[in-house]
């Protein structure tokens, strides 16, 4: 056995995590490293799914609404996520997609940062769909875009920004931003900070009440582990509640939903993010879910303090395994400024992940030159690591 298996046998020994692993389904000889795109099953989700279609909605029909908690899910199950991203309850609700929550999220910030304000600065490296988004918001709103790399962000802020949308970890890279201090440079500027937290939440401490962040979205089929397409969530600090103003007021958000009225008056707290009927079955998969992180010794803390052990350990076995120079890694080395996951710039990666997949290692390629792997500590132990680099040092040799 070579020196880092054993290496790899000791950690996985150490390994305060390992019992969660048995808490989700990974079938087969496959080391799974695209839990960034989504989340593996966790055994809790079918059980509860059967539940929910045959009983709640097959025997108990319409009267789930109230008596299976069908109405509330949005923010009891917001109220779930809260604690994994750092906020006190009653702030964030859950529905719809990260994509539509980043349109309802830029627009109120625009409303909210008031008149003269008219530019929106951007992650000019962002997931397209945020910045897609952020553009028909300006346009909507009389702004215009201002795409800038993270590092550029306080030097563009001004009299005339509204809103900054940024992402906690870049999804190609896999570099954590740094939250507290770029929050704090745009409320410095008087502007309002939306952040996405996609490749954050469940992989790292995110402390939104901590460090006073402004509006918040994110998905939750990746770290969050809730299965595809499971809704998103939107976050609105407390202190701003009532001033946000929803470019999406559906009847969800209404004060007084079965009032059935004409006019318009949006519900007290986060509430007032919902829109319409919430999409229940993907909702209480996710639910079901999220009872992983009610486990004994689970935490983000854990989970953060394993997730820097598997991708340092990950760059030891590569630089071991990949003859030198065939791949490069373009995730920073400082763990400040590593999120969950490796990305290797490799030539022929596309090629080269068809590959390691067919050899039982799942990741994903990237455009136009990135083997991307993520590390969800909550189910990848360090043997899967060690395999992972070995398999990926044969290939490319
Ligand atoms: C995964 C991801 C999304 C996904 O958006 P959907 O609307 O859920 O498809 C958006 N933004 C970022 C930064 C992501 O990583």
């Amino acid at each position: 056995m070579s020196e880092l298996a054993l290496k790899a046998e000791k950690l996985d020994a150490a390994d305060e995590l390992a019992g969660v692993r048995s808490q989700f389904v990974l079938g087969g000889d496959v080391v799974y490293l695209d839990g960034n795109s989504l989340g593996a099953l966790p055994v809790s989700v079918p059980g509860r799914v059967e539940d929910v279609v045959r009983r709640q909605w097959g025997e108990l029909r319409i009267r789930s609404w109230d008596e299976s908690g069908w109405w509330t899910a949005p923010e009891r199950i917001g109220d779930r996520i809260a604690p994994l991203v750092g906020a006190a309850a009653g702030q964030i609700v859950v529905g719809d997609s990260t994509s539509v929550n980043v349109f309802k999220a830029v627009v109120a910030a625009v409303r909210m940062a008031g008149s003269g304000r008219d530019e929106i600065v951007v992650d000019a490296t962002t997931f397209p769909t945020d910045g897609y988004i952020a553009e028909s918001a300006a346009r909507m709103t009389g702004c215009t875009v201002r795409p800038v790399t993270p590092a550029e962000v306080p030097g563009v802020l001004g009299d005339r920004t509204a809103a900054v949308l940024l992402n906690h970890v870049d999804y190609r890279t896999g570099r954590l931003h740094d939250l507290p201090a770029l929050t704090a440079a745009v409320h410095a500027a008087g502007a309002v900070a939306v952040w996405d937290l996609c490749h954050s939440a469940g992989a790292l401490p995110v402390g939104l009440d901590e460090h006073g962040v402004d509006l918040a979205v994110g998905c939750t089929y990746k770290y969050l582990n809730g299965g595809p397409g499971s809704p998103a969530y939107l976050y609105v600090r407390e202190e701003l509640q009532d001033r946000f103003d929803s470019p999406l007021p559906g009847w969800n958000s209404h004060a007084e939903p079965f009032g059935m009225r004409p006019a318009y008056e949006p519900a007290p707290g986060a509430l007032r993010g919902r829109v319409g009927t919430p999409d229940i079955l993907s909702m209480l998969a996710l639910e079901a879910a999220l009872d992983v992180w009610d486990g004994d010794g689970v935490s983000v803390g854990a989970v953060r303090a394993k997730s820097l052990a598997l991708t340092d350990f990950f760059l030891e076995c590569v630089a071991s395994y990949v003859p030198s120079g065939r791949v490069e890694s373009v995730t920073p080395v400082a763990h400040a400024e590593r999120g969950s996951q490796v990305a290797l710039r490799c030539a022929d990666a596309g090629d080269v992940m068809k590959r390691l997949i067919e050899r039982g290692v799942v990741g994903d390629f990237r455009h136009p030159d990135v083997l991307r792997f993520g590390f969800t500590p909550l189910y990848v132990g360090f043997g899967d690591v060690e395999r992972a680099a070995r398999v990926l040092g044969d290939l490319v040799r």
